[in-house]
């Protein structure tokens, strides 16, 4: 060892204590972080009584349903969720972001220092209004592209314009879905099976690839898939199997896109409170039971998938990718 390399035990203590007082003078926290961490501790909750239990009151609506009309009333964090700063200045297009995990995310990135677009079907713009004033109130840029995901050509367009307006696209959440139970394969029409196809498969592939120019290293897809994907119910023919095509290309997609530095992941629900449930995706039998079969006897609400689907957004989370994150209140795996 050369002369000028050795360090006598003297030195590397005096050095030592050298840097230990400048850790001293200046704090290992940056003041942002001290702040979250000196903030009046939340009480514990216990979570098989924090959200409603069954039974739930016989309802339907009109598809594609709004949350607002829904008894009770789901909870998006509209009220609760808080924000650390996680996502700030990050870009993010979330469609079926109106109502259910898709508005969840939607306020949950807003909070989180994101700008957010949000894509829905028009009869859901009452939903989506108070989504948008959400996300302003919030501080951040809120933008509304209705539109049918059905056709290709609106995919485009929607990715456009959320670039155009967002001024570029870092995180996708591929979420919206359509579920409409069938008791029997031979109730199921082609028109029906075609429009599950388009919307839960063909939709997230046009996005995808309208995205995919966009999207720079550190950028995050997500997607919406189900506990269906793995443990299918049996009127959900058609639905289930989109699920399961969903995890699929979440796992295909994080090894193609590795290397070009963009994480792929997904998050399956079990029993959630949304509209999809009560416009078709289940029987009225199922509803007032729902959730009670999970170990949590209860169906979970949108806002507690939001720390998922923000977890794998955060740039801290760049060894997840081809991730299915669960969240079925005990049942089931992802
Ligand atoms: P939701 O009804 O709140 O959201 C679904 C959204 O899909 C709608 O708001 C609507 O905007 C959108 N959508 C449907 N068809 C569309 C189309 N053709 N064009 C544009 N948008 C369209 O219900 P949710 O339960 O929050 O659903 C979100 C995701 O969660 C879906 O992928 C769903 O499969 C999944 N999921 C839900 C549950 C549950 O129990 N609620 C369980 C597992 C998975
Ligand atoms: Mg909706």
């Amino acid at each position: 060892m050369k002369e000028e390399n050795k360090l006598s035990r003297r030195q590397i203590i005096s050095g030592l204590s050298a840097s230990l007082a400048v850790a001293a003078v200046s704090p290992i926290l940056p003041a942002e972080a001290s702040a979250a961490v000196d903030a009046a501790p939340e009480p514990l909750k216990d979570p098989t009584t924090a959200y409603p239990r069954p039974p739930f009151k016989s309802q339907t609506q009109p598809w594609p349903g709004l949350a607002s009309k829904m008894e009770p009333v789901p909870d998006h964090g509209e009220k609760t969720y808080k924000g650390s700063g996680r996502l700030k200045g990050r870009k993010a297009l979330i469609t079926g972001g109106d109502s259910g995990m898709g508005r969840a995310a939607a306020i949950a990135y807003a909070r989180e220092g994101a700008d957010v677009a949000i894509n829905y079907l028009p009869a859901e713009e009452a939903d989506a209004k108070e989504v948008i004033a959400l996300i302003k109130a919030a501080g951040q840029k809120g933008v509304a592209i209705p539109g049918d995901l059905r056709d290709e050509a609106f995919c485009k367009r929607m990715v456009e314009e959320a670039v155009r307006q967002l001024g570029g696209l870092d995180i996708l959440v591929n979420n919206a879905a359509r579920q409409q139970q069938r008791q029997s394969i031979l109730d199921l029409t082609s028109e029906d099976f075609d429009a599950t196809m388009k919307t839960n498969i063909y939709a997230p592939f046009w996005t995808i690839k309208a995205a995919l120019p966009h999207l720079k290293p550190g950028s995050a897809i997500i997607g919406t898939t189900s506990e269906q994907a793995t443990d299918p119910s049996e009127d959900l023919y058609d639905y289930a199997q989109t699920k399961a095509a969903t995890t699929n290309y979440v796992r295909s997609l994080a090894k193609q896109l590795a290397p070009k530095g963009i994480r792929v992941n997904g998050v399956a629900p079990g029993p959630i409170w949304t509209p999809l449930q009560v416009s078709g995706g289940a029987t009225q039998e199922k509803l007032q039971k729902f959730g009670g079969d999970t170990p949590m006897k209860r169906p979970g609400q949108p806002v507690e998938l939001a720390s998922i689907y923000v977890q794998l957004a955060d740039p801290q989370a760049s060894y997840a990718t081809g991730q299915v994150y669960g969240a079925a209140g005990g049942k089931g795996m992802p």
